[in-house]
């Protein structure tokens, strides 16, 4: 195995050629868990290099969507054994660009593969439908058309899965891409489409253009991307679903989260704790899906607590090559301070801080971005740190007296993508299937942890109704066509000639 450990100098991916940005400007990828350490340096793009990447993603597009679909699913496959054989290699790459612990991050990969896996079996499974006609000797058909070229924008938070989960399809279907990955994981992105590349993926089918909201917002305004599937928070998500609207343009949002798990008092407790922790401070809690509130019967709060408090403070961090490290470095300076002002916020609303709340700063957790993992108790609904977004290590319990009142406070933030039960009665369990508002409901598992298979998305203000992934996910990245052969030799009118003749 070898593992990266010099700075890379990248331009953007257009055409199958690098390119530096035409402006000269480029931005440094560093490590969040040593933070004086530069993974790499990449073009800071503007609107000049994506216009030259959507027209390298134009020239592409006949080529690309006249290929068959199933030899569009073997390149997909043949990227996907790549990734499968560098599991290793781009885990801890990302390690070093992103912070998460190994484990998470060989999982971020694992997503990525099975994605593939998964979508290039629709290169034999794309199926239209025949559909019968009102009109005799007439056929009536439908099929897939890919949506031209798309534009594909995303978070740092999951470096390689969710850009899986959109450019595999994407190619799938016949598309071309302009990817703009998030700034903090640009060499991610990089390793990622070089697989595609190398996996024969034709010149010009994905094309990067690495950089900020400069880039992104510069991918979401050209009037050649037919199409935008943004993931990252709900502002940037308004933005572009506000500039998308007045260019009538197709756009999949998938935003944030206040995801919550419901612990009633005929749950298993321990296994209601060990979920808590896992979904509450897994990737130092930087999950859209994060289990952010903690929703507690008052019979089991005490136990509850004291279990959760405990096994909190003693979870380790560090940085997530290093064996034994439970919770890796948030991923920048600018989160670090918000996580630590929503502890402030907390505080201030009368919440009760049981643990953590502070930056971590001894020894060598210093050179990185640390926040100790925090859990506040005596937390109501409304309060800021059970409505907002944190992104961080921070739980928030809330105390309840009923299914009703659990249910009613799980529900009630402005968010709809994530939301769990424990319990062993069975009641219960259908209860909270039926009425938690959430595109994702777990029983006896945390509010992290979504399988490729199924469809991936939020109701309410986490995204604009799409989903990803699952069985309907080319429904996103393709448009029907419905096609009408009539082979009677005259002209047939529907819904006026009668079938008399
Ligand atoms: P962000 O919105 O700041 O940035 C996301 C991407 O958008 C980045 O590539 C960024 O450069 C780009 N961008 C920023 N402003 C833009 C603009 N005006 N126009 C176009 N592009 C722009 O989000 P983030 O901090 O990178 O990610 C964290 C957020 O992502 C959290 O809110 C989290 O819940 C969300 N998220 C959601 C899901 C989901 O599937 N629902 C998954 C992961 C993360």
């Amino acid at each position: 195995m070898i593992s990266e450990q010099s700075a890379i100098h990248s331009g953007n991916l257009i055409g199958g050629a690098r390119r530096e940005a035409a402006s000269g400007r480029t931005f440094e990828s560093r490590n969040p868990a040593r933070h004086g350490e530069v993974v790499g340096v990449f073009a800071q793009s503007s609107a000049a290099d994506v216009d030259a990447a959507v027209a390298a993603a134009q020239r592409a597009l006949g080529g690309w969507r006249a290929t068959p679909w199933p030899r569009r699913g073997e390149i997909i496959l043949a990227a996907a054994t790549l990734m499968e054989k560098r599991k290793e290699d781009l885990a801890r790459l990302m390690t070093r660009e992103m912070g998460k612990v190994l484990t998470e991050a060989r999982g971020d990969v694992q997503e990525a593969i099975d994605m593939g896996k998964f979508i290039a079996g629709e290169g034999r499974r794309a199926f239209g439908e025949t559909v019968p006609s009102e009109l005799r000797n007439k056929w009536a058909m439908t099929m897939r058309q890919p949506l031209g070229v798309i534009g594909c924008v995303t978070p740092w938070n999951f470096p390689i899965a969710i850009p899986s989960w959109k450019i595999f399809p994407a190619v799938m279907a016949g598309n071309t891409v302009v990817f703009k990955p998030a700034e903090d994981t640009p060499l991610c992105a990089l390793r990622f489409v070089e697989i595609l590349e190398e996996a024969g993926l034709p010149a010009g089918v994905v094309n990067v253009v690495f950089g900020n909201e400069e880039a992104g917002e510069a991918v979401v305004r050209h009037a050649g991307t037919m199409a935008i599937f943004f993931t990252g928070s709900a502002d940037t998500g308004r933005l572009i679903a506000a500039t998308c609207g007045s260019m009538l343009k197709k756009v999949s949002l998938e935003l944030g989260g206040k995801n919550g798990i419901v612990v009633m008092d005929d749950a298993d407790l321990e296994l209601a704790v060990e979920g808590a922790l896992w979904g509450a401070f897994g990737t130092a809690g930087q999950r859209c899906t994060a289990s952010s509130r903690l929703i507690v019967s008052r019979k089991v709060l005490a136990d509850f607590t004291d279990a959760l408090v405990g096994r909190t403070r003693a979870l380790r961090l560090g940085d997530g090559v290093d064996e034994g490290v439970d919770v890796g470095p948030v991923i920048n300076e600018t989160q670090l301070r918000r996580i630590h002002r929503y502890t402030e916020i907390g505080v201030e609303e009368g919440a009760r801080l049981l643990a953590g709340g502070t930056v971590a700063q001894n020894g060598e957790l210093a050179q990185g971005f640390f926040y100790n993992p925090t859990v506040f108790g005596d937390v109501t609904p409304s309060m800021r740190i059970a409505q907002e977004e944190i992104f961080g290590p921070t739980t928030a319990i809330i105390p309840v007296d009923s299914l009703d009142e659990a249910l009613a406070a799980a529900n009630s933030t402005q968010f709809g993508l994530s939301l769990s039960i424990y319990t062993n009665d069975l009641r219960h369990a259908f209860r909270a299937i039926h009425e938690l508002e959430a595109g994702i409901v777990y029983v006896n598992a945390p509010t992290i942890g979504a399988e490729i298979q199924l469809p991936f998305g939020g109701t309410k203000n986490t995204g604009n109704g799409h989903r990803e992934a699952g069985g309907h996910v080319l429904d996103e990245f393709s448009e029907w066509k419905s096609i009408y052969i009539d082979y009677s030799g005259r002209l047939q009118r529907a819904q006026i000639d009668t079938d008399e003749q």
